[in-house]
């Protein structure tokens, strides 16, 4: 089968070429048989997804089929797909199902997309490489020995491996955007209030958003545009129009672009980042575009302000998951108070009982203001210096990750080392913008790299039509790497 790098090329072949949903499916089935070694779904549909096949292809025949059909989709194991597992990865939802769809899930069905399977990832969402799943690893397709990033890894690895045409994820600081990037495909994460979070388990509910990934800008901004918009269910959601991202992905006119200084000079960023960067950033300014170099001063206090508020948020929400409400029950509890403590220790692995104690540290009465509340007050600045930077420029620039994807086990020891590798993702979280991970190359391993482009609060149209804009720019240019660099 061809290799489609956008969806309206598989409908004009569903059309006219003698393409049907079901070779589709078959073809995807097949891939994921033939890839089992990436780990990338945790379970198939096969079955129900060739049913659903079989229909739509008769729907399409008379002519009354939705706006994804044609479209096979993975979904993150954080996503509610009634009737369906649901487990975010961990071994205390084992035997969960989900009793309805999440708002995200059932606008794609709604026009017939087919959901293939559910895809692995780091438990709870917590991580960047996805080797915090009870399932095990994912593997990277580029390079089976290196991680695919986290926490969305499933997700970004059978989009990548062609094991479905695209999937959802979700972005609490970075996890559809970086492992996007490892894999060397487009990932987004929308406006915070943008796409419902109905349905999504939450790791830290005023950060997490749901966002597509996918081969093609034009995919993400379809995708998100039937996800997007107002949901009973879920009352932080934006009550604003959702505009026709998809119908407007041309980019006119000269931008105004800020980057980091630090991300093209700063030795923590490797070499090759951080010339394929500069090489993106003067391709732009060949172009016309305004490219200046901003300082970010609350760059040190974005990492530490996200891990203490999203883990205070998942120690919140993480309560719930305590042996009596949902999935797993520890056998070995003989009362009230050891049925909590052993079904936690057992069903939760290392980083999130890591999480849970750190959360639950900071929110503690003697040191909730030390913590809490102090870095409440910094998201505040960080959102105002955000908004000033927002009020000169269209977007800011950056890497996506500090390096491009590492080897497995290699900063599994290190938890601190694995979070500094979400540097230039949290801000966005922190403050709600949208911000889209993009190709921008590769290192010299043949190793993907991901350029981030960061916009002000919703604006994804004018993020989205630059996204890819920049993307056609780059396919026109290869980089040769000045390793005396
Ligand atoms: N890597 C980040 C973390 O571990 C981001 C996770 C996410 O976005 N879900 O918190």
């Amino acid at each position: 089968m061809k290799e489609y790098l956008t969806l309206a090329e598989i409908q004009e072949d569903l059309r006219e070429g003698g393409l049907t949903c079901v070779q589709l499916v078959d073809h995807y089935l097949q891939n994921i048989e033939s890839n089992k070694h990436l780990n990338a779904f945790v379970e198939v549909y096969a079955d129900e997804a060739k049913k659903a096949a079989l229909a739509l292809d008769q729907k399409m025949a008379s002519g009354s089929s939705g706006r994804l059909a044609g479209l096979v989709v993975g979904l993150k194991d954080v996503l509610s797909h009634k009737g369906h597992g649901l487990q975010a990865g961990s071994q205390i939802l084992r035997t969960y199902q989900a009793p309805f769809n999440a708002t995200a899930v059932q606008r794609l069905l709604d026009e017939d997309a087919i959901v293939i399977g559910r895809q692995n990832c780091d438990e709870f969402a917590m991580g960047s490489s996805n080797e915090n799943s009870s399932f095990g690893p994912v593997l990277n397709a580029a390079d089976t020995t290196k991680v695919p990033g986290g926490s969305s890894g499933g997700s970004a690895v059978a989009v990548q491996a062609g094991l479905c045409h695209a999937s959802l994820g979700s972005d609490t600081g970075g996890s559809v955007r970086q492992p996007a990037a490892f894999c060397g495909v487009i990932g987004v994460k929308p406006s915070y209030g943008r796409v419902s979070r109905y349905g999504l388990i939450a790791y830290a509910s005023s950060f997490d958003c749901i966002g597509p990934i996918t081969k093609s800008v034009d995919d993400a901004a379809l995708i998100l545009e039937i996800m997007a918009g107002a949901d009973e269910y879920d009352s932080t959601v934006s009550e604003k129009e959702v505009p026709a991202y998809s119908k407007s992905t041309e980019w006119n006119g000269k931008a105004k672009i800020g980057y980091i200084r630090e991300s093209i000079e700063s030795e923590a960023i490797s070499s090759e980042i951080r010339q394929q960067t500069r090489e993106t950033l003067n391709r732009l300014r060949a172009e016309g575009h305004e490219v200046t170099p901003v300082e970010i001063p609350l760059l040190d206090s974005l990492l530490p302000t996200y891990y203490i508020l999203t883990t205070a948020e998942a120690s919140s929400n993480l309560s719930r998951f305590d042996g009596v409400r949902y999935g797993y029950r520890s056998p070995e509890s003989v009362d009230l108070e050891s049925m909590y403590k052993k079904t936690r220790t057992e069903g939760f692995g290392e980083e999130v009982r890591r999480r849970i104690l750190l959360g639950t540290f900071v929110l503690s009465a003697n040191y909730y203001d030390a913590y809490y509340t102090k870095a409440q007050r910094v998201r505040r600045l960080v959102r105002e210096e955000t908004n000033r930077f927002f009020e000169q420029f269209d977007f800011l620039i950056s890497p996506v990750s500090p390096t491009t994807a590492f080897t497995i086990g290699e900063k599994t020891e290190d938890p601190l080392q694995m979070y500094l590798a979400d540097i230039f993702t949290v801000q966005a979280n922190v403050v709600g913008n949208p911000a889209i991970s993009i190709p921008n190359g590769e290192d010299k391993d043949g190793m993907p790299i991901g350029i981030q482009i960061m916009a002000p609060y919703f604006s994804e149209e004018k993020m989205l039509a630059f996204a890819k804009y920049l993307t056609g720019l780059n396919k026109k240019v290869a980089v040769e790497y000045n390793t005396n660099e």
